[in-house]
């Protein structure tokens, strides 16, 4: 029997009304066998996520404030969601014990995971599913990175002894036995995780949007959805600011090629994205991009030097001081006698001073400047590879209508190509490249 594993984010989970929208999908398919939930999420726009109260708990207690207020709050969340499903099960205990246990200090990730665990042991209690806990099949080593082998092998032995089961997303256990979550969002990667040890045939990651669009619909109207992407492109996408996936969800199921098929919960009977190992309907003439995506807020450090190209080890020196401070870059478009480096503006915080004294140092430049303001947007698809033009299509979008590309950079895979422009020019800059391509 095909087995899928089902995730459901935070807005698929916010109520009642969505828990039996969540079953009703769940239930009319019996391959669905495996299912993690998020927290509670919003209801409407103001509402604010379970997970952000009990990280607010946990500062409260921190500053030996009181948590009842808030703690009632959300209490009130988890008995309105049994209230409203007709549930008959009595989770006074289990928010009992969480809130003595927070009180004892047993860790920020300790607070934030509860969101999580209770609303699995609803969701269970409704589907009529066991309940398995993340902190018995998802393990961490000492040095926070997922231990893979170990979690696999658990996870499998666990799973195999229940025909259907609900386990929380977010949260593992560390060797030392404290429970740490991954990054915010990071139940799509215990979806993965789930269905890379069940080596399942899909993994539905369920969620408020019908898969992703081809561009931003706050920049573009009614943006084309992409019906089939491949990992490879996503990773692209994701990286520069495509979020509806967690970027880490896909390495789990990458290898074992399990595709993911991203669903909307309000609209089961949208298709969604498929996220492929590979697509075979890639060299669709009609098709040549298949996303753009881009994010504002970098800067460029341009370091000048006469005879640089002769010189061996200058670019090394350059990256050994990024290094030495803990800066990753992003990009290093270099000329002859010039190199640059592309940073997130945001980490040069506070030590700009310090990182070009540190270069010139290292490398007696003849000038060194660094520039703000500067707005990256990566156009990415597989079918770049094999037609011609592309990039000249995509530059002369963009200088068509009037607006100065300050850097390029196309990756040797022809997977991407990336272009940063002035911020202001940012949204303009898409819609050049979005009107030439797919309009
Ligand atoms: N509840 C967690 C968060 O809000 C994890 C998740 O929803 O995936 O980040």
């Amino acid at each position: 029997m095909k087995v899928k594993v089902v995730k459901f984010g935070g807005s698929s989970l916010a109520d009642a009304e969505h828990f039996k929208q969540v079953a009703n999908i769940i239930k009319a398919d019996s391959q669905r066998r495996y299912v993690v939930p998020s927290a509670p999420g919003k209801r409407f726009k103001e509402d604010i996520k379970v997970t952000d109260m009990l990280y607010e708990c946990y500062e409260k207690i921190r500053n030996h404030e009181s948590i009842d207020e808030i703690y009632a709050k959300i209490s009130d969340r988890y008995n309105s969601i049994i209230a409203g499903l007709g549930l008959d099960f009595d989770i006074s205990g289990e928010l009992e014990y969480v809130k003595s246990a927070m009180m004892h200090r047993s860790g920020r990730d300790f607070a934030a995971s509860r969101g999580e665990y209770l609303n699995s042991l609803i969701l269970a209690k409704y589907l009529k599913f066991d309940f398995v806990d993340a902190e018995n099949v998802i393990y961490f080593k000492d040095n926070g990175t997922l231990d893979e082998e170990k979690t696999n092998e658990a996870m499998r032995e666990e799973l195999m002894q229940h025909k259907n089961a609900v386990i929380p997303g977010f949260y593992g256990v560390m060797p030392n036995g404290t429970i740490k979550t991954f990054s915010r969002g990071g139940s799509d990667i215990t979806g993965s995780i789930v269905a890379r040890a069940l080596d399942a045939d899909l993994y539905e990651n369920w969620t408020d949007v019908s898969g992703f669009l081809m561009a931003d619909p706050r920049m573009i109207e009614n943006p084309c959805p992409i019906k089939t992407i491949t990992y490879r492109e996503l990773r692209e996408l994701s990286y520069m600011g495509a979020t509806v996936l967690h970027e880490d969800a896909i390495f789990p199921v990458k290898n074992a090629k399990i595709p993911i098929n991203i669903r909307n919960t309000n609209r089961p009977q949208d298709p969604g994205t498929m996220i492929v190992a590979e697509n075979k309907n890639d060299f669709d003439a009609e098709k040549i991009i298949t996303g753009i995506a881009g994010r504002k807020g970098f800067s460029v450090i341009t370091i000048e030097k006469d005879m640089m190209n002769s010189e061996v080890g200058y670019g090394r020196k350059v990256l050994e001081v990024l290094e030495d401070n803990e800066i990753s870059f992003e990009h290093l478009p270099s000329g002859i006698d010039n190199m640059s480096v592309v940073i997130e503006s945001a980490v040069l915080d506070g030590r700009r001073d310090k990182v070009l004294t540190s270069i010139n140092r290292a490398v007696h430049a003849d000038s060194i400047t660094i520039e703000d303001g500067l707005a990256l947007i990566a156009i990415v698809g597989l079918g770049m590879v094999k037609y011609k033009g592309a990039a000249a299509r995509v530059f002369n979008a963009i200088s068509a209508a009037g607006i100065n590309i300050r850097m390029i950079d196309q990756g040797s895979s022809e997977l991407s190509i990336i272009v940063g422009v002035e911020e202001h020019d940012f949204e303009k800059a898409v819609c050049a490249i979005y009107n030439e391509f797919v309009k």
